[in-house]
């Protein structure tokens, strides 16, 4: 049986990666405005700026809109709260934004001289090859502005003058960040219509049964729903208050499944079906013990990252031995799901069949959940500095930050200072779970180190 790491990783493509918003990443020595930047161009106080310099900071990234545009904005100025590691701060900022980031705001105090640690920096991005755009901040008014020209000599181009701290020359730099940031991806919106559900599970568990009896329940197999396209093999059931699209449901309709050939066709056909949903209900034979067949089918879904439903049907064949069996077996067979939404039905005498819909809707709606970036990193930072990384070889890979790439399953990249152990990856999503609510949909994390 396959351990719980295998779903970590399986699905975690550098995909996940492309799928992200741009990044844009400010970085500067302390106190020249980087945190109030962030604010400025969030358009709102996140949170009271701190003077104190090794305050950690409770920002780091966040989502951003400018124009029709969306971003994730990284606040650097928080990566390294370690006091020790603050004086070499700004050539880490830099080597880390340069692997991460689109585009680098490198900010700099206008009202007193770049430094050598500026220098130094600079050089680090300029060979990086990554655009950066050189902010000029703290120009308050029109006298400073004429004094930034000595700033061309860092050699990033044309300082940009602002004042973060007032506003001055802020949306200016939000057009030049825009200008640079790479294309926006179109966001495919989901095909309108009723959910697609896929009812799976080997021959004899009751699938035809169930769909006898939720379609009974409500009187309503509807051959059509206007403005949707429907493939021949599927059908519209009416349940719990709501329209669904079983996705091919011919095989069940006329009882061929049994009889339609060989195992390895069926498994091909119920694969299918289960990239045709969105959600798939897995349904078992509580009666019988769980079985490798089943397990295929759970993985199958996992695989083509649906939501899951697993539903124990013939529970009124369940007697109290039947059920201490069942939750051994579900405790050892079923632990790398431990996530699925699951309920005990009965097709034969409608035992909490009505429960399926709000499964489904559970389901669906955390499939689809998204986290906000900000959100997202509070408690991420939190969590990283509660329980750190272990040791290995006497460092330990840190975790920046995070952002969510996608939806439908739910996909989040960390990027890191290193390789993470696959044991601490399943940490992060276990406690993701715990937090954020992912109930019945697999979620994907890539990991992202700087090289
Ligand atoms: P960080 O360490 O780079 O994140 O810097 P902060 O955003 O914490 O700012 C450091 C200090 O500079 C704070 O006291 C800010 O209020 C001040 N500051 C930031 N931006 C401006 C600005 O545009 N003009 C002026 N006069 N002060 C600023
Ligand atoms: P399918 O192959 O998955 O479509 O399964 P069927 O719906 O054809 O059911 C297989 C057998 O299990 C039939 O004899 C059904 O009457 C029986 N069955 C289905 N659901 C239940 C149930 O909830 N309880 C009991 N006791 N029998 C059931």
């Amino acid at each position: 049986m396959s351990d719980v790491s295998e779903d970590v990783f399986e699905f975690s493509t550098d995909e996940d990666v492309e799928f992200a918003l741009p990044i844009v990443a400010v970085v500067g020595r302390p106190n020249v405005g980087k945190s109030t930047l962030v604010n400025r161009v969030l358009g709102r106080r996140q949170a009271v700026v701190e003077d104190v310099a090794g305050v950690t900071r409770d920002r780091i990234a966040y989502d951003a809109e400018w124009s029709g545009r969306n971003f994730t904005i990284v606040d650097t100025g928080g990566w390294l709260p370690d006091a020790r590691e603050r004086a070499k701060a700004i050539a880490t900022q830099a080597e880390i934004a340069a692997q991460t980031a689109d585009v680098v705001l490198f900010v700099v105090d206008a009202t007193i001289p770049p430094t050598a640690d500026d220098e130094a920096a600079v050089r680090m991005l300029r060979r990086s090859g990554r655009k950066v755009i050189l902010v000029a901040n703290k120009v308050d008014n029109e006298r400073l502005e004429h004094e930034i020209s000595s700033l061309w000599g860092l050699g990033l181009g044309e300082p940009f003058p602002v004042s973060a701290l007032h506003g001055r020359g802020s949306g200016d730099l939000l057009d030049k960040i825009l200008e640079n940031l790479p294309e926006a991806r179109p966001v495919v919106p989901r095909e309108a219509g009723p959910r697609r559900i896929a009812l799976v599970g080997r021959p004899n568990v009751g699938k035809s049964s169930l769909l006898n009896k939720l379609a009974k329940e409500e009187r309503a197999v509807v051959d059509s729903v206007a403005g949707t396209t429907v493939d021949p093999v599927d059908s519209f059931v009416e349940f719990g208050g709501e329209t669904w699209h079983l996705v091919d449901t011919a095989g069940l309709r006329k009882r061929v499944s049994h009889a339609s050939g060989t195992e390895y066709y069926a498994s091909l056909r119920t694969n299918a079906a289960i990239e045709a949903a969105e959600v798939a209900i897995v349904l078992l034979d509580a009666s019988e013990v769980i079985s490798e067949q089943d397990q295929r089918i759970i993985t199958m879904v996992i695989e083509s990252g649906r939501a899951l439903v697993i539903a124990f049907n013939k529970w009124d064949l369940v007697d109290d031995d039947r059920r201490y069996q069942l939750s051994k077996e579900i405790d050892r067979e079923l632990r790398r799901v431990p996530w699925a939404v699951r309920v005990n039905v009965s097709a034969l005498t409608g035992r909490a069949v009505d429960k399926l819909a709000p499964a489904l809707r559970t389901a669906l709606s955390n499939w689809e959940r998204r986290v906000p970036t900000g959100q997202l990193n509070q408690w991420l930072t939190a969590l990283v500095q509660a329980t750190p990384h272990p040791i290995r070889g006497g460092r330990a890979p840190r975790v920046l930050f995070a952002t969510q790439a996608g939806v439908s399953p739910p996909k989040f990249v960390l990027f890191t200072t290193g390789v993470l152990d696959p044991g601490y990856v399943r940490f992060v999503e276990r406690k993701l779970r715990e937090e954020f609510d992912f109930t019945g949909t697999p979620i994907h994390i890539t990991v992202k180190p700087r090289k």
